[in-house]
């Protein structure tokens, strides 16, 4: 998953970046919101984490600029700002979620996980497909009830996978969801997790389209729904 996080705030942003990649998330860090509109019409996130006070052009702004252009990717506003009138303006600009700062880290990523489940139109915390069932909470990743070990990054193209069912994504959408800016990517990066997820899971749990990606196959239940 990539997260685009925009604070000017030095200390809160390392705290957040370090955290969140810690938790396998891609994460890009911008300190201003012009840049947060420029990198989110270059590339795909799937969510922004946004302060409110930013110098220069506020995080309204930005949130108002998005929609205005239906850019549809979940906001969660992190600010310091608790005066509720704040809160509502960036509510009603488009904001998906808030947290007031100082905020602790573990309830930052508990609410990213259920803006991320809703954006993926998913209610339930863990997804069990075809006998794997995984926690994002928790990271914990079981087959046929048996527990299973992966890295950080095997977790995260197994969960960008099993969170949509049938969809394919390409080595290059996986390659988003595991590195941000400025981290190399070894060239067969993904074919390494895949072929470690195949070893762990099954190797027909995730099936690729030659030339295309990869992607777990719905199941018979999945496909009459
Ligand atoms: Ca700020």
């Amino acid at each position: 998953m990539r997260v685009l996080l925009v604070e000017d705030d030095r200390m809160i942003g390392q705290a957040v970046q370090t955290a969140l990649r810690q938790d396998g998330y891609a994460v890009d860090w911008v300190r201003d919101a012009e840049a947060a509109d420029t990198a989110l019409s270059a590339g795909r996130f799937d969510m922004v984490l946004l302060d409110l006070g930013l110098p220069g052009r506020d995080g309204v702004w930005l949130l108002r600029t998005m929609r205005g252009r239906h850019d549809t990717t979940p906001v969660l506003i992190v600010t310091a700002r608790d005066e509720v009138s704040d809160r509502v303006a960036g509510l009603d600009a488009g904001a998906d979620d808030y947290l007031v700062k100082p905020f602790d880290l573990e309830e930052l990523g508990a609410r990213i996980r259920a803006l991320l489940r809703r954006s993926a139109g998913r209610g339930e915390s863990v997804f069990e497909h075809r006998g794997v069932r995984i926690d994002p909470s928790t990271r914990e990743v079981s087959r046929d009830g048996e527990p299973v070990t992966l890295s950080p990054r095997e977790f995260a193209v197994l969960e960008a996978l099993m969170l949509r069912p049938g969809a394919i994504l390409s080595r290059s959408q996986l390659e988003d969801r595991l590195y941000g800016w400025g981290e190399s990517i070894e060239s067969n990066a993904v074919e390494v997790y895949i072929h470690g997820l195949r070893r762990k899971l099954g190797h027909d749990f995730i099936q690729n389209v030659r030339g295309v990606g990869y992607f777990v196959p719905r199941t018979d239940a999945q496909e009459d729904r």
